[in-house]
């Protein structure tokens, strides 16, 4: 039997493994495809790859590309994307620039509001310089006795209206979206259902996604409820795309569901490993 999981990160972005214990661990969950998705970076395919041969495991290379669209934040997976593509790494570069002036800025509020040293502090729980992201500065908080665990310091902190949250523009959509594309990639809308939109703004969203090239959603991650995994499925059978089905696994204690421990697409749904033929085709 297959079990196909399509989103999960090391610790070259936010997760807390490195890539072959991530590998591992979704080995030993019988997970038969894997995709490392890390945020804006590209660094751990390799090591990944690596580890994947050795315990049989297909492995597919992936990256989930930072995004603003209108005023959200909005995540976009590339799934098997030429990891040697240089406008795609450039475009990466150029996010993972942004991201050091915006950890400054999340430092200096964090500081203004009574908690000194977040940027060293999140330096040193970030595995790669050149991606500092929140969760980083949770694990900090976190240290620092100020929250129990992960989750609750984003209740508190970090998001829109609370203490150190700083407004960033990521990459525009289109290009994301045509960044993956010219890698050879299928560019997938990431756990829709996080996003804090109606369903006409929803709607909007996936025409333009759609418009610039974007060929699946996520329909199976693990904070979809029932509810929404059937809407975005029913979503994908109306506009003909595919669908994708991906933990979002971040690490021990910070994420519910381990890599593969997530429910079959729904049996409507195409899913996006067709459109790569042997050996993914179940
Ligand atoms: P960044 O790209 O630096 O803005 O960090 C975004 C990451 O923070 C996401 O990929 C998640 O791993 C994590 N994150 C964002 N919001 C939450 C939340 N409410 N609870 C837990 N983790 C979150
Ligand atoms: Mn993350
Ligand atoms: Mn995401
Ligand atoms: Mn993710």
């Amino acid at each position: 039997m297959q079990n196909i999981d399509l989103h999960n990160h090391s610790r070259v972005s936010d997760g807390l493994l490195t890539p072959a214990e991530l590998v591992r661990l979704a080995a030993a969950n019988g997970v038969t495809t894997l995709a490392l998705t890390d945020h804006d970076d590209t660094e751990g395919l390799a090591e990944a790859g690596e580890a994947a041969r050795g315990l049989g495991v297909h492995f597919v290379n992936g990256v989930e590309v930072s995004v603003t669209w209108q005023q959200h934040t909005v995540h976009i997976v590339g799934l098997n994307i030429d990891p040697a593509n240089a406008t795609l790494l450039g475009g990466l570069a150029g996010i993972r620039s942004g991201r050091m002036e915006r950890a400054e800025k999340i430092a200096h509020e964090l500081a203004k509001a009574g908690i000194p040293g977040a940027l060293e502090g999140a330096l040193r729980f970030a595995h790669n310089p050149n991606i500092v992201a929140r969760p980083h500065f949770a694990r900090y908080i976190v240290e620092q006795g100020l929250a129990r665990d992960v989750r609750a310091v984003f209740k508190r902190f970090l998001v829109k209206g609370k203490t150190g949250y700083v407004k960033h523009r990521w990459a525009a959509l289109s290009d994301a979206v045509s960044w993956i594309r010219g890698a050879g990639g299928i560019p997938v809308l990431a756990h829709p259902g996080r996003y804090a939109v109606g369903r006409g703004v929803m709607d909007t969203l996936i025409d333009e996604f759609v418009a610039a090239g974007g060929q699946a959603i996520e329909v199976v991650t693990c904070n979809h409820t029932r509810d929404q995994m059937e809407l975005f499925a029913a979503e994908t059978t109306r506009r003909g795309l595919m669908a994708s089905r991906g933990s979002d696994y971040h690490g021990p204690g910070e994420s519910y569901l381990e890599p593969g421990k997530l429910p079959p697409l729904p049996p409507q749904c195409v899913p996006v490993w067709q459109a790569w033929g042997e050996p993914f085709i179940h």
